[in-house]
């Protein structure tokens, strides 16, 4: 049974109800507002960000990751445990309580290959291009954060992600939010790796700038050519991501997906924005800021009205 890690605040305009309301202006996934992820071309991401590189060569899809990852995060115990191998038999995709999980495929020329999946934390990130409301946050050092308490569930994030990342939990009746790795931010800020990270038992996974892990990924390429593709995935792809890999084998063929382009996604969309109709762009918009500004206002009467019962109890 799925743990609600729901804290317990009032929400009294409930963000199903407003769901309704957002469905009227449905359709426009990556047009809620280009501003803080505009396909600038010239955005290079932050100075001296951090990231991770995972070399799919090193991987033995022990799963310890994915158990380091639950631990840290406060997720709620897996229906098979880590140490059950048979996870392997169907591809899995990251659920609500599960923000990273460990595949393995058998590519045609008979490699086993594991391969962690988790958030990328896209340099310019087209969840947070999506988001009407501004729940996501690309921090200055790298991971893609995102905000429960102001995310009010349009779910436009998880249409806009080219990596299917953002997961919905619907099983939590009373705060149904989305879910995804942060690449432990909270870690990162207190001086330490990132959970998986540390636990890795192989070294597939390294945290550190991400610049240096680009230095380090080419220096691999160039040490063992017959190991590893000439291809250092993430550091192109969707604009650039904070989370690289190297592999031994086409990326294609261990589950990356074929068609994310180079530029970051919400450039594609922005010729298009200027021909729709501004309904399409404004009404999402609308919504959230009227939904911010009614939240405001319920959260300033709770204030009052919880001030008002210490008066009482006084
Ligand atoms: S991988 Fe998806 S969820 Fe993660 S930062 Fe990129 S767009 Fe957002
Ligand atoms: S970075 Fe943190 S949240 Fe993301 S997969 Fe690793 S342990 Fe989980
Ligand atoms: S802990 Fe390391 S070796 Fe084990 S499955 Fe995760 S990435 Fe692979």
């Amino acid at each position: 049974m799925k743990k609600d890690k729901g804290k317990g605040r009032s929400r009294g305009l409930s963000r199903r109800a407003f769901l309704g309301s957002m469905a009227l202006a449905g359709g426009t996934a990556v047009l809620g507002h280009p501003k803080k992820a505009g396909g600038s071309e010239n955005f290079t991401g932050y100075p001296g960000s951090y990231g991770m590189l995972t070399d799919l060569s090193l991987c033995v899809g022990c799963r310890s990751c994915e158990k380091a990852c639950n631990e840290a995060n406060d997720l709620p115990e897996p229906e098979t445990p880590f140490t059950d191998s048979s996870v392997f038999d169907e591809e899995r995709r990251t659920t609500p309580g599960v923000y990273t999980v460990v595949n393995r495929y058998e590519t045609p020329g008979g490699k086993v290959v594991y391969r962690k999946i988790q958030c990328n934390h896209c340099m310019e990130p087209a969840c947070a291009s999506a988001c009407p409301i501004h729940a996501y946050t690309k921090t200055p050092e790298g991971p893609v954060h995102y905000n429960e308490d102001l995310c009010f569930g349009c779910r436009y994030c998880m249409i806009a992600c080219p990596f299917y990342v953002p997961t919905y939990d619907y099983e939590s009746a009373l705060e149904p939010k989305v879910e995804k790795c942060i690449m432990c931010l909270g870690r990162i800020r207190d001086g330490l790796k990132p959970a998986c990270a540390a636990a890795c038992p192989m070294g597939a996974v390294t945290f550190g700038r991400r610049d240096d892990l680009l230095k380090l990924a080419r220096q691999r390429i160039l040490r063992s050519p017959d190991t590893y593709v000439d291809h250092i995935y993430g550091e192109k792809e969707a604009g650039g991501l904070n989370w690289l890999y190297l592999s031994p084998v086409p990326f294609e063929q261990v589950g990356f997906p074929k068609d994310v382009p180079m530029q970051p996604p919400i450039s594609y969309a922005k010729g298009f924005l200027a021909a729709v109709p501004s309904v399409f762009v404004i009404w999402p918009a609308f919504f959230g800021m009227l939904y911010a500004a009614v939240r405001h206002r319920e959260n300033h009467e709770t204030e009052k009205e919880g001030a008002g019962s210490e008066e009482v109890r006084k």
